[in-house]
């Protein structure tokens, strides 16, 4: 047995809320094997399974009786490269960002909009991590997962995956796939996506009128180090809950008690609602209730200054989705995974 199971450890250093909750059992798997060790002990003992990467994503509120597994598989690796498309793959443990960066020293260019975005390769998949106007389906070409009910291996194709606003078939079928490892069609040639709000004005407040991959990374990194909390400083989750897209016709409404409202019209008709700028409204930006608090500088990300729990996190989201609901009739869905 390869595996190294551990009892009742902490998981304050594996979630970056940094909440203290005891896992039963604790392992990391760093090999394929790992992983089909870790299913059949949980199988043979009825103890439930559940994975975890980088932890950026999760809000504990109880301890775990299950056995946490900590995907800490790592490699990189080319699969093809017809001089403008590369195929890359990355196994479920890589850290998200160093891989971001490995792509762009490599010359290639994709990922850099999702720049400095915490955890593993492995999750990115589940809510189809986005930012600055890119999301992984853009440049997704295919990963491979394991079937928890039946043990076998099955490759995804971008259409498989059912990929949506922060949504995928794995967060739909949350616990039925472990993804193993995660391809991406990269480019040799740069198309670069600028239009998202601050990102061409930092590179002009740079002098940088050609940017590169890199520079647009760059850029992306120094903006979002100035607005979001570090985890290692203040516990978060990145935003907590989601935009919500409402119809046209409330947007208006709202639009007309309050001129200010940032939307953005959907193809779809709809409009994306920025939750930050309603939270923000209703007052709540630096709010802070003992220890679990809403950030100063963004409203949508809720802060642990220490020691909350994850039910305090929770109670103060609950307050503020009724707080939302009540002064602009809109539900914000929460976005972390609730264990
Ligand atoms: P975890 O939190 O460990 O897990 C998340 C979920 O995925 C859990 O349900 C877990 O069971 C499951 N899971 C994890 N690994 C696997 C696997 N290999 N197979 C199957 N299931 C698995 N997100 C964005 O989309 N865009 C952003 O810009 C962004 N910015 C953030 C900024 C900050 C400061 C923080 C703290 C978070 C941010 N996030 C953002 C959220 C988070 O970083 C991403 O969702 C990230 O992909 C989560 O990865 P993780 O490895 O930490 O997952
Ligand atoms: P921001 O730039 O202040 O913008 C506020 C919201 O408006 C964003 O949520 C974004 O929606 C939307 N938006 C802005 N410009 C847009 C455009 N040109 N077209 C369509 N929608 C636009 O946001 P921020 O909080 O600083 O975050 C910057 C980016 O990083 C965002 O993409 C955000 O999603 C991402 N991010 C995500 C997390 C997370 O945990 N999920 C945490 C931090 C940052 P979208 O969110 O749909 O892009």
């Amino acid at each position: 047995m390869s595996l190294h199971l551990q009892s009742q450890v902490s998981l304050k250093p594996f979630n970056t809320f940094g909440v203290d909750v005891r896992a039963q059992l604790f392992a990391e798997a760093h090999s394929d094997a790992d992983v089909r060790e870790a299913l059949a002990y949980s199988a043979q003992h009825q103890l439930p399974l559940l994975v975890i990467g980088g932890g950026s994503n999760l809000l504990l509120t109880a301890d775990i009786p299950a056995l946490v597994l900590r995907m800490s598989t790592r490699g990189i690796r080319l699969l093809s490269d017809d001089g403008q498309q590369v195929v890359v793959e990355a196994e479920a443990g890589e850290t998200w960002h160093p891989f971001v960066q490995w792509t762009l020293e490599q010359g290639l260019s994709g990922l850099e909009n999702l720049s400095l975005i915490p955890g593993t390769v492995g999750a990115a998949p589940m809510q189809n991590i986005g930012a600055y106007g890119v999301e992984i389906k853009d440049v997704f070409a295919g990963l491979t997962a394991l079937d928890r009910q039946s043990g076998e291996l099955r490759d995804f194709s971008l259409e498989q995956c059912q990929f949506a606003y922060r949504d995928s078939l794995f967060k739909q079928e949350a616990g039925r796939w472990l993804i193993l490892r995660v391809r991406f069609a990269l480019a040799r040639s740069e198309h670069l996506h600028l239009e998202y709000g601050p990102v061409r004005q930092r590179l002009s407040e740079q002098g940088i009128e050609h940017p590169t991959a890199s520079d647009v990374s760059r850029a992306i990194c120094s903006i979002r180090s100035e607005k979001l909390p570090d985890p290692a400083v203040l516990g978060n989750a990145g935003s907590f809950f989601k935009n919500p897209v409402v119809s046209a016709a409330l947007a208006a409404e709202i639009r007309q008690r309050h001129a200010g409202l940032v939307g953005y019209p959907q193809p779809d008709g709809q409009v994306k609602l920025a939750a930050g700028w309603l939270i923000e409204q209703a007052g709540w930006k630096g709010f802070r209730d003992g220890d679990a608090g809403v950030h100063r500088l963004q409203s949508l990300v809720l802060v642990n200054h220490g020691h909350a729990t994850g039910l305090q996190l929770l109670s103060l989201a609950r307050r503020i989705q009724q707080d939302i609901v009540e002064r602009f009739q809109v539900h914000l869905e929460m976005e972390p995974n609730l264990y």
